[in-house]
This record gives C-alpha cells, sequence and structure tokens, in this order.
C-alpha cells in the first residue's frame, strides 16, 4: 500500500451489530467494546429468552477473561461460580467404572518419552500404580481441594471453572454496556440484505426500527437467523446421536467438588455441576432409544438433592456449519453448530470464534480471503473436538444396550481410526500444533475407555526397572502430600471470593 493510499484509508470506526444476547452475544460484545474501537451494538428479546443452560468450562475461559481484565474473585462471586479440575467419567467404559479428564499433565517424561510411555513400561513391569495418582489435577479433584500459586511459582494445577451462564451473560452485558455497547431490546423479524452481494443491510424489528451495521455476528443460539437455519449445516448425529437434553437444577447438597461429573446412563448420560448456591442437573440423551417422560424420569432418579423448579427441555442436532463466516456476518455459539456437552467446549468455541474474528477484523467491506481462512481454521477446531467425544462413546463395553452397542460399531471418522491404530500400535499420539485437547487428555479418555496400546515405544525397553519403579513411587507421593497440604475446594472458594 502506497503512502498516498494509506492516507485515503477509511478510518471510521467499523460498527458491528449483534444478533442475540446469550452467552454468544455478551461474550462478543464484552470482547469487541473493550479490546476494539467498534461501534458495538446487540440487539436481543427477553421474550425470546436465552437457551438458558451451558455452566461448565475448560481452563481456556481464564486467557478470555483475563484478556478483558475481569478480576477472578468479583467473577466468581457475581456468577456463583466454583472450581473445575476436570471431568469425571462414570461408567462410561463399562457401569461401576469411572475415570478422570483432569487438565493438567500426567508426572512427568524423560528424555525422547512421554509420561505415558514410562507408565505403559512401568505397568509391562508391574511397578506402576493407576493412571490417575499421576496426575495433580485429579489427586485434588478427588479429595475436594484446590490451591493456587502465584505463575511460575508452584506446580501445575490448571483450573477452569463452573458458573451459573445466565449470570455470566448479565456480569457480561453491564461490562459491555459501560464500554460503550448498545443495548436494543426488540425481536428481529427480518433481515434485510443486498441484493447483488448477498451482504446484509440492516436488522428490521417488530417496533419498525432497523438496525444498519457493517458488519453482523450471529448469535441467535439455534434460530440462526441471519446464517439461514439449514444452510451448509452438516450433520454429524451419525457420530453424535444425542439429539435431546433435559435440565433440571437441585439443591446443592453439601460442599461443592472441583469437577464435573458424567455418569453414563442406558442412551445418554447425565452432567452433574456443582455450584456455590445449587448443583446443574441435565441428562444428554438419543431420543430413538429413550423417550422423554423415560429421560425426565431417569434424570429424577438420579438427582443429588432436592429438584428446583420445572426441567427445561431442548432439541438439537449435532455438527456443525461449513461456512461459519459468510459475506458480511459471521455465526457464533448455537447459530455456528453444537457439539453436545460432553467436554464442556461450547463457549470454548465462542471465545476462540471470538479470538479468530478479532485477529481477522475486517476493515469496511469483509473480505472472502479473510472468510476462507476463518472457515478453514473453524472447521479444524471443530473436527478434532467433534473426534475428541466421539472417542468416549465409541469406546465402550456397555455391551447389549442397543444404544451403546450402536455407539461400538459405528464407523469412525478417517482422522480418529488413524489416530486410534497410532496409539495402540506403541502408544503414539499425534497432536496437530493448534488442536485443544492436550495429549495427557488424550491418553487419560483411550485409557480410561479401556484402549492400551500393543507395545510401547522401543526406548522404553531401555528403561532401568528399580529407577522407574522409584520415580514412579516419587511421583505418586509428591502428589499426594502435596495434595494433602491443600485447602478444601469450599474453604479455597470463601477465602478466594470474599470481597477485597
Ligand atoms: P442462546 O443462549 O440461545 O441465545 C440466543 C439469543 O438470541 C437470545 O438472546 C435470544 O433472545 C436471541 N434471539 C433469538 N431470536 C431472536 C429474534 N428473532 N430477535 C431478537 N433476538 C433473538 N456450553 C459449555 O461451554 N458448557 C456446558 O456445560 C454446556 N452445556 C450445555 C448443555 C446443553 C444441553 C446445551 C443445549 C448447550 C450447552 N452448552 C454448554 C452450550 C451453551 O449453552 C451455549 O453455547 C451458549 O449458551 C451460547 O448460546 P448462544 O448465545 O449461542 O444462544
Amino acid at each position: 500500500m502506497t503512502v498516498m493510499q494509506q492516507s485515503q484509508r477509511d478510518t471510521a470506526p467499523l460498527s458491528i451489530a449483534i444478533a442475540g444476547g446469550g452467552t454468544a452475544g455478551w461474550m462478543a460484545a464484552a470482547a469487541l467494546s473493550r479490546l476494539t474501537g467498534c461501534r458495538v451494538t446487540l440487539v436481543e428479546s427477553d421474550a425470546i429468552g436465552t437457551v438458558g443452560v451451558g455452566e461448565a468450562t475448560i481452563p481456556q475461559i481464564r486467557l478470555f477473561n483475563r484478556s478483558l481484565g475481569i478480576d477472578e474473585s468479583e467473577f466468581l462471586r457475581e456468577t456463583r461460580g466454583t472450581f473445575k479440575l476436570g471431568i469425571e467419567f462414570a461408567g462410561w467404559r463399562k457401569p461401576g467404572e469411572s475415570y478422570m479428564h483432569a487438565f493438567g499433565n500426567l508426572g512427568r517424561g524423560a528424555g525422547l518419552l512421554p509420561f505415558h510411555q514410562l507408565w505403559l513400561r512401568g505397568r509391562e513391569l508391574g511397578v506402576a500404580g493407576d493412571l490417575s495418582a499421576y496426575s495433580l489435577n485429579e489427586v485434588a479433584a478427588r479429595a475436594g481441594r484446590m490451591e493456587m500459586w502465584p505463575t511460575g511459582q508452584g506446580p501445575d494445577l490448571p483450573w477452569a471453572y463452573h458458573f451459573d451462564a445466565s449470570l455470566y451473560a448479565a456480569f457480561l452485558r453491564r461490562f459491555a454496556e459501560a464500554r460503550g455497547a448498545v443495548r436494543v431490546e426488540g425481536r428481529i423479524a427480518s433481515v434485510d440484505r443486498d441484493t447483488d452481494s448477498g451482504d446484509i443491510q440492516s436488522l428490521a424489528l417488530d417496533s419498525g426500527e432497523r438496525i444498519e451495521a457493517d458488519f453482523f455476528l450471529d448469535c441467535t443460539g439455534f434460530r440462526a437467523l441471519l446464517s439461514g437455519a439449514s444452510a451448509d449445516f452438516e450433520d454429524w448425529s451419525h457420530w453424535l446421536p444425542c439429539d435431546r437434553a433435559i435440565a433440571l437444577p437441585s439443591a446443592g447438597d453439601g460442599e461443592p467438588v472441583p469437577f464435573t461429573r458424567a455418569t453414563a446412563h442406558t442412551a445418554g448420560w447425565q452432567w452433574r455441576i456443582p455450584l456455590q448456591h445449587r448443583t446443574g442437573n441435565g441428562l444428554v440423551y438419543c431420543s430413538e432409544y429413550l423417550s422423554d417422560d423415560e429421560a425426565e424420569a431417569t434424570l429424577r432418579a438420579h438427582l443429588d438433592g432436592e429438584a428446583l423448579g420445572e426441567p427445561n427441555r431442548l432439541r438439537f442436532t449435532t455438527g456443525m456449519r461449513g461456512a461459519p463466516w459468510s459475506g458480511n456476518c459471521l455465526a457464533l455459539g448455537l447459530a455456528a453448530g453444537f457439539l453436545e456437552p460432553l467436554e464442556s467446549t461450547s463457549i470454548h468455541l465462542i471465545q476462540s470464534g471470538i479470538a479468530r474474528f478479532l485477529a481477522m477484523l475486517p476493515r469496511r467491506g469483509a473480505t472472502h480471503v479473510m472468510a476462507e481462512e476463518f472457515n478453514r481454521q473453524s472447521r479444524f477446531e471443530w473436527e478434532s473436538v467433534r473426534d475428541f467425544l466421539i472417542l468416549h462413546y465409541a469406546a465402550n463395553e456397555r455391551h447389549g444396550e442397543a444404544f451403546w452397542d450402536r455407539c461400538r460399531t459405528m464407523t469412525l471418522p478417517d482422522s480418529l481410526s488413524a489416530r486410534l491404530d497410532l496409539f495402540r500400535a506403541t502408544g503414539y499420539l499425534h497432536r496437530e500444533h493448534e488442536e485443544l485437547f492436550t495429549e495427557p487428555g488424550w491418553v487419560q479418555v483411550l485409557v480410561g475407555q479401556g484402549i492400551l496400546p500393543h507395545d510401547t515405544h522401543p526406548n522404553a525397553d531401555a528403561l532401568d526397572p528399580s529407577g522407574l519403579a522409584r520415580l514412579l513411587g516419587e511421583i505418586e507421593s509428591g502428589i499426594a502430600s502435596l495434595v494433602d497440604r491443600m485447602p478444601t475446594h469450599a474453604e479455597f472458594l470463601r477465602r478466594h471470593c470474599a470481597p477485597q
């Protein structure tokens, strides 16, 4: 670009209209108003409301909150949040068994070998404990403990949060409005487009008001009002067949534990998410194998604590929109697609969509190349999350239950099959640089679901058995004594959330 062209550049701030004020809409409004000079208007309809679920997160949310300058204890107080160190999967391999996908590392590796290779060799030699004993997060979570150390001055104990999603949206609304975002209450009745380019020109509200903007974010949830409900939607329900959920909070029963629990049932699974003031519960199920009444009965029969209010019923199709960014409109949140909540990834996918959009922020007139690249990166991210979710379903040993038999015998995506073949051969795990889930995360789920390699890395043969036994013992006892010295999660929460 020449100096002359630079001086002619249009420097008026980009105007962005956000349709929808659920978690996606307010996360986007908060980020745009804090981190860009864009003019932000958000339209939402109180009469329509939000999906009203979505309470468990993964550690990346801390980056989002930190980039906005949100104070953690204020955030936890306002959203009645708790800490989350991982997810327990109960009954997923078979009834009566459980394992955890805990955040953070497993043990420590040696030379070329990642820790799981040492553990596999230790198992062969009969000197290794259960894999869970080498995860600080899991041992702390199961003991109901939590601690935090100044960055770089303590062990690695990454955390995420459980929180009340509607309180989080309200918190972000106050944050965004204080930074200039304008909220408009009203129902969007139609979307006006340029007849040639197809770009959106304005949103027409029931009141007759028109919201014009340079760029639009479709955060209208499953309705996907701006992007079209079915256009370019890729249906993944043949791999992730659950299509309904029923949510019902209950009164908290004692101190909140610092982990999410996902319990497998005959045709789906139940989540349990402890907050400060209540417990979030829900059953995700496949309507082909379980009726709505059976689902409600199953959920009620497995509630800890008294049910609060009436159940919230939801229907969905798992899959993603092939082109979330099209023309001058980007779909975020449920409007972009839905991978079921098993690994608490939806809010993260909103966050990563926002981060990607901020990095590619267009000048006036969205550029086609940006959209293509955005969509390519989204696809990669969604497909890798999808594969991780499928693994939990496919590698089950719940023989004789029709839903689980179907999941065990389905044809897997090639990308997942290839990964499983590599792991089965010598415990090798291949992860692309930008993948969301870590190597320890994959290992915990693979081993937890009963998939063990046929062999180990050849370098593991050279490990001295007594040295290996000593190393494993030291890691295990080091973790156990560290956890013994940590405060309980409830004590920590009280201390951490106390107003300064
Ligand atoms: P919504 O919350 O549906 O918001 C849509 C917005 O659009 C609302 O403000 C609505 O008023 C507005 N709107 C719609 N139509 C119009 C119109 N015509 N005019 C004006 N406004 C309109 N995520 C996680 O990260 N962790 C979890 O544990 C988790 N659990 C989940 C469990 C279930 C069963 C489901 C279904 C989802 C779960 N999610 C979870 C996903 C999470 O709930 C959503 O990703 C998140 O809430 C974002 O929703 P949204 O903002 O896209 O849509």
